[in-house]
């Protein structure tokens, strides 16, 4: 088949809390084609539909006018089993929607439905910083944490779909009170959000992630502290990771891992010292590799993989 014939193309969709973006993708993993749009935050779901819609039409025209056979789309929540979507704590308005339903209605595509760690996961382990690992942890760390995993080569959903939400791992048993019913979550001392909401308790003046590490850059100590601590929290949560998963790598991507070399020592440090010998030295902490595109190219993979198993 070459890279242009239709049935070996889909389309694929990234759901992220500031963006959304689409991609033509062909079944090597090659990008033929994006498209991207503002996320609407206050959209209810059957304006996003139409508005993946138009993307994917631009996104198809873009690539040569192609006929993709499908669309994967990775979104930031959890599923029900009747395929409904539950929390979506970054995009309020879609939660308990039928999504699936209304992109297939709206690109006459069939349509898999995803979480977007899971995705992204599935992209690095197809082709990044986890490629070739039979057992790999992804984390990523944006408005919230997302996390997905890969077992025997391949990637681990659960009963429900909702396995690897590693954000919600407790690292503070009395800890801060999470958007999702529990306390103390990883989400909520090493997003985004959470790096912003510690820098103002501790008296900065920030509005984003970003700030508050142009201030540690600067000197701030306040600012270069709240990025140790935050790396002694991941460390907690990956030491107790390599205990009971064994993985060949954890890849950490997202926004926040940027400010990797200020959290990395204190993760790696805390990690080694919870976890068993023998995972501690074999498992890699590396950086997501493929940038952006994690999440379309593992949307793909996903889609691609149902359809030949005849289950899309
Ligand atoms: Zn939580």
């Amino acid at each position: 088949m070459g890279s242009n014939d239709a049935a070996d193309l889909v389309l694929a969709l990234d759901l992220g809390g500031t963006n959304m973006r689409v991609a033509v993708v062909s079944s090597g993993g090659d990008i033929l084609a994006r498209s991207e749009t503002a996320t609407p935050y206050d959209a209810g779901a059957e304006e996003l539909a139409i508005l993946v819609a138009a993307l994917c039409r631009q996104a198809a025209s873009d690539a040569g006018n192609v006929s993709p056979i499908g669309l994967g789309a990775a979104i930031p929540a959890t599923f029900r089993p009747d395929g409904t979507v539950g929390k979506l704590p970054n995009l309020p308005r879609l939660s308990g929607s039928d999504i699936k339903g209304l992109l297939a209605r709206e690109t006459g595509l069939r349509v898999e439905l995803m979480n977007d760690a899971t995705a992204a996961a599935a992209g690095e382990h197809w082709l990044g910083a986890a490629a070739g690992a039979e057992n790999a942890i992804m984390i990523t760390l944006g408005t919230g944490v997302g996390g997905g995993i890969i077992l025997g080569g391949k990637v681990h959903f659960g009963a429900d779909g909702t396995a690897g939400e590693i954000g919600h791992l407790c690292v503070e048993p009395e800890g801060h009170q999470c958007g999702c019913g529990s306390r103390g979550c990883l989400e909520q001392y090493a997003s985004g959000t959470a790096v912003v909401r510690q820098a103002r308790e501790s008296g900065l003046i920030v509005s984003t992630a970003k700030d508050v590490y142009d201030l540690a850059d600067r000197g701030d100590l306040a600012a270069g502290r709240l990025f140790l601590e935050m790396g002694r929290y991941l460390g907690i949560a990956i030491g107790g990771l390599l205990n009971v998963l064994d993985p060949d790598v954890v890849v950490i991507g997202g926004g926040v891992a940027a400010a990797w070399g200020r959290f990395y020592p204190a993760m790696r440090a805390e990690a080694t010292a919870r976890a068993f010998p023998e995972p501690a030295e074999r498992a890699k902490i590396v950086r997501a590799s493929l940038g952006d595109d994690p999440g379309v190219l593992g949307a793909a993979k996903i889609t691609f993989e149902r359809i030949a198993e005849g289950r899309l």
